[in-house]
């Protein structure tokens, strides 16, 4: 399996924005490690400010591909009506130097959202810095997930996922926790008639270091946004898609105070995110492992990426067999379908070959 559309180098988007047809304003923020530049966009002049980041991870580049098509809406009528009631200051790519790596951490091998209260590298103190001079009413922080997650047990999966962080470690209700729930509320209805129980929610488990956690200790309601997994959508075009409906349904839902109108309930509905997925199951397989014969076996695999070239590739490796696995899968084959030979041998963490 190979995605063309993961792996979003920072010159990849660079040429994106430039090709646009309309003129985004831009302005530098910072650097990264690599001495790369930092870029911010600011739109509209409405009253209530939200700050938007995307990419602090390097290898999750969905949310950033959403971000062209959210502009693309801003300079729509409708998009421009909203920018009337919003300031927006987005960063696309505030980890550069990762994104042309394909890595979760920046060039220093630093996981930037580990980094909030230390600040010991470039970009975060340029999104710190940003934060404090730009004063947000509301902050999104903008992530991918793994295949990994299921919305709750419902036998789906979590396409996206979402979070209030936690503002202390009492994981208390404050003020800003209850506005994010509420737009988390908004915008989880908003989406149900595209992905119908297609939405989890992740643990509150308070980490002053991650950068949801800080700000919204700081007052702002903040958002943290997972674009997840869907079937064989391993370029994630259609949660692409989803993605910026869930944007621009959270900026929707702040210009006109929809989100006051939900409860906390309404988040506490959402399914916990929930670990239940592989990548394949392959049945029928015979299974040959430490000088045991198994027969008839199911196996699990679970893809590891890898940037080659401008590409990502899916590596398969086995992570468990029975003779039924008990998690879900976004794919099932037979062994026939897959190998030539009709057994494999197996040793869990093993890459193997399927065709
Ligand atoms: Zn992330």
């Amino acid at each position: 399996m190979i995605s063309h559309h993961r792996y979003l180098s920072s010159q990849k988007w660079n040429a994106f924005i430039s090709s646009m047809p309309f003129n985004l304003p831009t302005e530098v923020i910072g650097y990264s490690v690599l001495k790369q530049p930092i870029y911010a966009h600011s739109l509209g002049n409405g009253p209530i400010k939200v700050l938007i980041w995307s990419q602090m991870h390097g290898n999750e580049s969905t949310t950033t591909r959403a971000l062209l098509d959210v502009f693309d809406f801003l300079f729509q009528p409708s998009g421009k009506r909203l920018l009337e009631a919003l300031t927006l200051m987005i960063v696309p790519q505030l980890n550069p130097d990762g994104a042309d790596a394909y890595t979760r951490q920046n060039a220093n091998g630093v996981d930037l959202n580990r980094d909030a209260l230390d600040l010991t590298q470039p970009e975060s103190f340029a999104l710190e810095a940003l934060f404090k001079r730009f004063i947000p009413n509301f902050c999104f922080n903008l992530h991918g997930q793994r295949s990994i997650f299921s919305a709750g047990k419902n036998g789906k999966p979590a396409t996206l996922s979402f979070l209030s962080p936690a503002a202390n470690q009492e994981r208390g209700i404050t003020d800003a926790r209850t506005k994010a729930m509420q737009l988390i509320a908004c915008i989880h209805k908003s989406l149900q008639e595209y992905i119908p129980g297609q939405i989890g929610r992740y643990d509150d488990t308070f980490n002053p270091n991650c950068v949801g956690d800080r700000f919204t200790s700081l007052g702002v309601p903040t958002v943290l946004y997972e674009s997840g997994h869907h079937g064989l959508d391993y370029d994630r075009n259609f949660t692409k898609e989803v993605t910026v409906k869930a944007i621009i349904s959270g900026l929707q839902s702040i210009a006109s105070r929809d989100y006051l109108k939900q409860s906390i309930d309404d988040y506490n509905l959402i399914p916990q995110n929930s670990e239940d997925y592989v990548d394949l199951i392959i049945q029928n397989i015979e299974i040959r492992s430490e000088g045991h014969v198994y027969k008839n076996q199911e196996l699990a695999i679970q893809y590891t990426e890898k940037k080659v070239g401008d590409e990502v590739h899916f590596i398969p490796i086995c992570v468990d067999f029975a003779e039924k696995i008990d998690c879900l899968a976004h794919q099932v084959l037979t062994a026939d379908e897959v190998f030539h030979e009709p057994y494999v041998d197996y040793t869990r963490g093993r890459t193997i070959e399927i065709s």
